[in-house]
C-alpha cells in the first residue's frame, strides 16, 4: 500500500502511461481517480496554494465519484479544479451527512460501519475530528446514531457505526423536498 497523493490516506496507487507518469489511485477517502505526477509536484511545491487544498480536493473528487463521473486531474484542469473545490460550512456539512445517510442506507433501521475519513470526504469536513464535531451535534439533536467501533487490531482502520433515527429520516425527507444535494441526487446550492 502507498499513500494517496491528495489526502495521504493508505491507498492503492498504480503508475501507468508512456508520456509523463500518471497514477491511478484508489483511495478509501477520495475514491478512484487519475492524476499526473507533474500536478502532484505542483500541488505539493507551490506555497501559494491554500493550506486546505488536500481536504478540498478530496471532497471535490468524492462528489464527482458519487455523481458517477470519472476523475482525471492533469496540468490542463488542475487550476480550475482548485478554484472550484471548496469546503462547505458546518451547517451544510451537517445537511450533507443526513443526505448521504438517507441515500446510502438500504433499510430505515440499518447501521453501517464506515471509515470516518470516507465521511469527511463525502460531507466536506477537514478530517476525522471535523466529522466527530458534526456527528456529535446530530446525535444531540437525535437525528443520527453514531459511535466508534472497537478495533480488533491496531492495523485495522478506525470505523464508526452510523445510522439515521426516525427524526433523522424526517430531516432527510425535508432536505430532499427542499432540493438540497451534495452531488448525489440534489443540486448543490448556487
Ligand atoms: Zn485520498
Amino acid at each position: 500500500m502507498s499513500s494517496c497523493p491528495i489526502c495521504e490516506c493508505s491507498a492503492s496507487v498504480n503508475e501507468f502511461g508512456r508520456w509523463g507518469r500518471r497514477l491511478r489511485v484508489s483511495c478509501p477517502r477520495c475514491g478512484d481517480f487519475i492524476i499526473t505526477d507533474w500536478v502532484i509536484y505542483l500541488l505539493t511545491n507551490n506555497s501559494s496554494i491554500n493550506a486546505l487544498w488536500r481536504p478540498k480536493l478530496s471532497h471535490w473528487i468524492r462528489k464527482k465519484q458519487l455523481a458517477g463521473e470519472e476523475v482525471k486531474i492533469d496540468s490542463n484542469n488542475y487550476e480550475s479544479i482548485l478554484n472550484e473545490a471548496t469546503l462547505p460550512s458546518a451547517m451544510e456539512q451537517s445537511d450533507n451527512l443526513i443526505l448521504w445517510l438517507g441515500s446510502a442506507l438500504k433499510r430505515s433501521e440499518e447501521i453501517i460501519d464506515i471509515n470516518p475519513n470516507y465521511i469527511a470526504a463525502v460531507i466536506g469536513a477537514t478530517d476525522e475530528k471535523g466529522v466527530e464535531y458534526i456527528a456529535s451535534h446530530l446525535v444531540e439533536q437525535r437525528l443520527i446514531k453514531y459511535s466508534m467501533r472497537e478495533k480488533t487490531s491496531n492495523r485495522e482502520a478506525n470505523l464508526t457505526s452510523v445510522g439515521l433515527t426516525l427524526d433523522g429520516w424526517g430531516k432527510y425527507k425535508e432536505l430532499k423536498q427542499g432540493g438540497r444535494a451534495i452531488g448525489f441526487g440534489v443540486k448543490p446550492e448556487q
